[in-house]
């Protein structure tokens, strides 16, 4: 759920996925807490970066979410708050976040009441990585050095190296929003988010007439081009300056010049009917529109800007 459900809105998120049989839901920080707990009991509820200060382990506590422990200085901060139900996650080579496995025999750990034991893949959207294995490895070991009530593992695209790397429970974050992590999973993930903009202004330009900041396009020949209501301040970034196209229907309208902050034009050669107030979409189609872009699927939609209402 962190990053306000990768940018699908976070509250409506948990709603579904709460009533889709969804269990445990996992944000990063302490400022993603409140939206999901509005629709999910706080005890489903784990934070992911664990415990900074005696402050957050109160407040931890008060309100019954349990802290994901990433490091000796984090298990102690929670001991000395009172302790409970936590999570415990152990660093088994993406060296992000995460207890070293060297630390796994230190008694404040056998003192945590630990719910999860998880790890994190670095590169489980590469099949082939002999790194996915080595993990696996020392996940297994870590099992064995510490008592938990669950284990957890896989990520999306560790769903898809099969039954070893799942355990009790997987969390899955892209994949639930339509993004497609491994090509082998392409059947089972539908498009989540679909982007619609208003057509504000159509204009005819002449052959030679500039469009945009610093005249990126000038047109060859007499056309009709239409100013859609999207640009960079909602995530649609100068990326995709000159590299994409809006849609309506059928009709392709091609991006003309540079994405501004608030706008960018198109051209309306194929959707001569439309006028101002028609809207048209921007194809979200997660794996293409990262081909298109040259961002991840990730980025595509953890940029999407407060201007959108989310329906
Ligand atoms: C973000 C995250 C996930 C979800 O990863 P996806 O690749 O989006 O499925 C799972 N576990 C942890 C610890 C994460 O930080």
């Amino acid at each position: 759920m962190k990053a306000n459900a990768y940018g699908i809105g976070a509250s409506e998120a948990a709603k579904v996925l709460h009533g889709a049989g969804t269990r445990d839901f996992f944000v990063a920080h302490w400022s993603e807490v409140a939206a999901v707990a509005a629709k999910v009991p706080s005890s489903q509820i784990s934070v992911l970066h664990g415990l900074l200060s005696p402050d957050e382990a109160a407040y931890c506590r008060a309100i019954g979410v349990r802290p994901v422990i990433n490091s000796l200085r984090q298990a102690k901060l929670w001991l000395d708050a009172g302790g409970g139900a936590c999570d415990l996650m152990v660093d088994t080579g993406i060296n992000r976040l995460g207890l070293p496995l060297a630390d796994i025999g230190n008694p404040l750990i056998a003192a945590l009441e630990i719910d999860i034991l998880l790890s994190h893949l670095a590169s489980a959207d590469e099949v082939e990585s002999p790194q996915n294995e080595q993990q696996l490895e020392r996940f297994v070991s870590a099992c064995g050095a510490v008592s938990a009530r669950r284990r957890s593992f896989a990520n999306s695209a560790g769903i898809a190296l099969g039954s070893r790397y799942q355990f009790d429970l997987t969390r899955p974050g892209i994949a639930l929003y339509g993004g497609v992590p491994n090509p082998a999973m392409a059947e089972h993930i539908a498009q989540v988010a679909y982007l619609e903009a208003a057509l504000i202004q159509t204009r005819e330009l002449s052959a030679g007439d500039k469009v945009g900041y610093n005249a990126l396009f000038t047109a060859d020949r007499s056309m009709r081009v239409g100013v859609v209501s999207v640009g960079y301040a909602d995530g649609f970034l100068r990326s995709w300056t000159g590299r994409g196209a809006l849609q309506h229907g059928e009709a392709r309208l091609p991006l003309l010049g540079r994405v501004s902050m608030d706008m960018v034009v198109v051209d309306m050669t194929q959707a001569p009917r439309l006028v101002e107030g028609d809207w048209v979409s921007v194809p979200y189609n997660l794996p293409e529109a990262a081909l298109a872009s040259g961002l991840s699927q990730y980025e595509l939609l953890t940029v999407l800007g407060q201007r959108f209402s989310r329906i």
